[in-house]
């Protein structure tokens, strides 16, 4: 029996056999096809025959081939008396395109044949349904399978070439797997195709929004049959406006995931279970692997997480011995590759000592008492310099009887406990400087547009000697001075108003007395600018405010002294720019002190004295601020004026000259005095040469009479050459030069010096010392040895000073000698005058051989009017006077005792030397 039997007989409810004999009277849906003996149609009745394409209606009459369709037709080989007994499958060409599937049998009929048949569309659509269904099934179950085996990495690729084959199956041309997203609660494609002549409405990722919450997650939807599109806008515009249809996945809790066929229908072929069984064969392996990738993320963020805290699960397992340990706690524990299983008592070793016992007593609690825990340990760590490592552990019982088990974590705190310790001592440091500090920290709450105290640091007490709860806000106000009132009322306004303020009052303490308190005070708002509070500081400035006001005072005090001053008094600045002056130099000046300032003062000094000022002035540095000089003045009105000048730098923080401020007095009288002085002790020594003179000019005039007497003589003799007579006025011409050139010497060196000083060759002063003294000093036998200078430098100050200094060096020598020799006549006296000289100074030395000076008058012989010399012979004032010359030059004038007599030594800086 073939296939075709079998189903025929279920379909008729009987066996085959009784198929084919079945009662042609028996009145049957089928087709009975009347046939002659070659085959030929003779005629078509029965229910069926208005399905068939062809009505008989041509001539001649067709064959049986060719009514059917065209694969069916080869299968009817022969004629009707070879197809008895046969069952026989034939498909007719239907109406419109259609087939008419049919099974059946030939029975002779009179000379013909007569065909029965049945329609077996139904059965043969049940058969291929039944196929298809097996197939479908049997993709699904390959589908979930090889979701269920692929990689995670590979499941999107994977995913999508099923979607893919699935659409090219059924003709889909569009397909997405559209998934309920958790967290957002909306609609997600995961994964979409499109055929590639169709448009594509989905893109993996792209979100739907919310549009299929509302829809009935039961069966399969076709877009058609939902009602009204104004209900469902959002969703058809979801499917372009075109057909669609919606599958739904559910699982335990609710619709999961949807299926969404795009300008797609359905399938014959394919029924809502179909379609349902379809998209739970991809939906729920995808989401499983989708729940067990985010299971996987997850477990992997825990694990990074516990790594980068320093933290991990544990567990004492039942015996209370043992303790499993997540493996990254266990490797930031101990470095080495411990076990993550271990006996309780090696991981209490990793513990510090002074925290292992408790911990250890803290465990058994746990596992006797189930008292949950919670302590702070240390590790144990080898290097002891290093900040100790700090674990939070917590454990607690989870279960009960048989199922008790002890879990807890343990939790790096490190930073925490360092930041806690750090944090603690800087609290306290910072509390010991608030309460030893002399300011108080106050803060006040806002209430109502007032201010209220609400926190004072302990430095309250000390100051004042109120405690917090003494202050209120009443309290506060009386404290302040009555008179400082309207200014405590006005810092708190001005508090408010521009949220800061800075302001002085008095405040009352304990025992009455009154504090003078700078507030600075800062007002803080919460998010929304309304105040909260004010913290400030008050700062007890009663000392610097008597202070200030003791300096306001003496500052007046000073002002009306230095305007009363006798001394001039002033400020200028680098430039000479006078920014201040007291009376006494505007009287000098010639103008009222008003009009002092811009005055500059180098218009009273010569070019030389200005540069010589600045320069000075410009010496000034923080360290070395003074400087005292004897400056020179040309002043209106007046010859000269010779001021003593005291400056004082005052320098700004980079150690730049601000301002000078300077003293000065009035010197010209005591100058005058001194020149005078000068002038007197220069007239004596005048005097002392008058016999050094005397002789000087005695001399050319002895040689000019013998001359004349000598020239008359020969007059008398009427012996008159003129070649004798030229040679004798000659002579007398040189002599009388040479008288003339004494007196000129003797005049200049009369005269006053001039008051600025020149550089000159202090050569010069040698020569000048050797035309006055040199004759005289040979009459008297000694001997003058004078080394000329080989070498030329210049000296500031009045070459007839320096010669007045050698004059008075050289006659003391003189003196001395000749007091010798009176005593001694073998004695040979002489005096040596020589010089040296280095980049800064000159030094001239007049050395004698006089036995030099008692070594206890060496320190007086300088004094003015000290003399060792007969009253009327001795001045006292030679040595005196050359002191102050030398000095004036900026010079040095010292003597020593040599190994002959005194040995005087004048230093004199040069001109331009360092
Ligand atoms: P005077 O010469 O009028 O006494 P001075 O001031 O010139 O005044 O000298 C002071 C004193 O110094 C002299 O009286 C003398 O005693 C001493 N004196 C100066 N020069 C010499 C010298 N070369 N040798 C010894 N004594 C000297």
């Amino acid at each position: 029996m073939t296939s075709g039997d079998k189903i025929f007989g279920r379909l008729l409810g009987r066996s085959s056999a009784q198929a084919l004999q079945a009662p042609a009277s028996q009145p049957s849906p089928g087709l009975h096809l009347r046939l002659d003996q070659q085959g030929h149609v003779l005629q078509i009745s029965r229910a069926l025959r208005p399905q068939l394409a062809h009505h008989l209606s041509a001539q001649p009459q067709p064959l049986l081939r060719d009514l059917l369709c065209l694969p069916g037709a080869l299968s009817i080989e022969g004629t009707p008396v070879d197809w008895q007994r046969n069952s026989l499958d034939l498909d007719f060409q239907g109406a419109a395109d259609t087939i008419l599937h049919t099974r059946g049998w030939v029975e002779p009929d009179g000379d013909g044949w007569i065909l029965r048949l049945l329609d077996i569309s139904d059965l043969l659509q049940g058969r291929q349904l039944a196929q298809q269904r097996e197939q479908n099934h049997q993709l699904a179950s390959q589908m979930s399978e090889q979701l269920r085996v692929c990689s995670l990495t590979r499941l999107p690729q994977v995913f999508n070439d099923h979607l893919r084959s699935l659409a090219q199956r059924w003709r889909i041309p569009c397909v997405a797997m559209v998934l309920l997203d958790q967290q957002d609660q909306d609609w997600l494609v995961y994964s979409s195709h499109s055929a590639h002549d169709a448009p594509q409405l989905w893109t993996p990722g792209q979100r739907l929004g919310t549009c299929l919450d509302s829809l009935n997650g039961n069966t399969p939807l076709s877009l058609k049959h939902l009602q009204g599109r104004s209900e469902h806008p959002r969703l058809y515009s979801v499917f372009g406006n075109a057909e669609g249809l919606l599958v739904p996945y559910r699982d335990s809790q609710g619709v999961a995931a949807w299926l969404l066929c795009g300008f797609y229908s359905g399938h014959p072929d394919v029924n809502e279970r179909d379609w349902l069984n379809l998209a739970a064969a991809l939906a729920a392996p995808l989401l499983s692997r989708l729940r067990e990738q985010r299971h996987h993320q997850q477990l992997e963020r825990v694990e990074a997480l516990q790594g980068l805290l320093g933290t991990g699960w544990w567990e004492l397992l039942s015996s209370g011995e043992e303790i499993l340990l997540a493996p990254q706690l266990m490797r930031s524990l101990s470095p080495e590759d411990a076990p993550t299983r271990q006996v309780l008592g090696n991981w209490l070793e990793l513990i510090h000592p002074a925290d292992r016992q408790e911990l250890n007593s803290r465990l058994q609690d746990l596992q006797t008492l189930s008292k949950p825990l919670l302590t702070s340990v240390r590790l144990l760590r080898t290097d002891a310099k290093q900040n100790p490592i700090w674990y939070r552990v917590q454990g607690q019982v989870l279960g009960a009887g048989d199922q008790r088990r002890w879990i807890g974590f343990m939790l790096d705190i490190s930073d925490i406990k360092n930041q806690q310790l750090q944090a603690a001592a800087a609290h306290a440091r910072l509390d010991n400087l608030i309460a030893s500090s002399p300011a108080v920290i106050y803060v006040q709450r806002y209430v109502n547009g007032a201010l209220h105290p609400a926190f004072f640091s302990d430095s309250l007490l000390p100051l004042l000697g109120w405690t917090l709860a003494e202050c209120t806000h009443d309290t506060s106000v009386e404290w302040v001075h009555p008179d400082d009132r309207d200014v405590y009322f006005e810092r708190t306004r001005q508090l408010l108003r521009e949220g800061s303020v800075r302001s002085r009052y008095r405040v009352r303490d304990r025992q009455g007395n009154y504090h003078w308190l700078l507030d600075e005070a800062k007002l803080l708002r919460d998010d929304l600018g309304l105040p909260v509070e004010a913290v400030g500081l008050w700062l007890d400035v009663t000392e610097a405010t008597l202070a200030a006001q003791q300096i306001k005072e003496s500052e007046e005090r000073y002002r009306i002294l230095v305007e009363d001053s006798p001394a001039m008094i002033c400020r200028y600045r680098p430039d000479l720019t006078l920014t201040f002056g007291n009376t006494p130099l505007a009287n000098y000046l010639e103008c009222t002190p008003a009009q002092l300032p811009g005055i500059n003062l180098g218009e009273w000094l010569s070019a030389e004295q200005r540069n010589a000022f600045v320069k000075r002035i410009s010496q000034l540095s923080p360290e070395f601020p003074v400087s005292t000089a004897e400056i020179s003045l040309q002043l209106p009105g007046r010859e000269h004026a010779w001021w003593v000048w005291s400056d004082r730098g005052v320098f700004d923080e980079h150690g730049q000259l601000q301002e000078i401020q300077a003293v000065g007095r009035d010197n010209t009288e005591v100058r005058r005095s001194q020149q005078q002085l000068t002038q007197s002790a220069k007239m004596a020594t005048l005097g002392e040469m008058a016999t050094g003179l005397a002789h000087e000019i005695n001399q050319p005039l002895n040689v000019m009479r013998m001359a004349i007497v000598n020239v008359l003589k020969r007059l008398g003799n009427g012996d008159v050459q003129i070649d004798y007579l030229t040679e004798k006025l000659q002579r007398i011409d040189a002599q009388v030069q040479r008288a003339a050139r004494v007196v000129d010497h003797m005049r200049v060196f009369g005269r006053r010096s001039e008051v600025e000083q020149q550089p000159f060759d202090p050569a010069q002063a040698v020569e000048g010392t050797q035309s006055l003294l040199g004759e005289g000093l040979r009459g008297k036998g000694v001997d003058l040895r004078i080394t000329p200078m080989d070498f030329n430098v210049q000296v500031n100050g009045h070459v007839d000073q320096l010669e007045q200094v050698l004059i008075n060096l050289v006659v003391n020598a003189r003196d001395a000698l000749v007091a010798r020799h009176e005593k001694n006549h073998g004695f040979q006296p002489w005096i040596a005058l020589y010089s040296e000289h280095d980049s800064r100074h000159v030094r001239i030395w007049i050395e004698d051989n006089g036995g030099g000076i008692d070594a206890r008058l060496l320190e007086r012989i300088f004094e003015p009017f000290f003399t060792t010399k007969p009253i009327g012979v001795g001045t006292g004032l030679g040595l005196s006077v050359s002191y102050g010359i030398v000095e004036n030059m900026g010079g040095r004038l010292s003597v020593v005792n040599s190994e002959h007599g005194a040995r005087f030594c004048v230093e004199l800086p040069v001109v331009g030397g360092g």
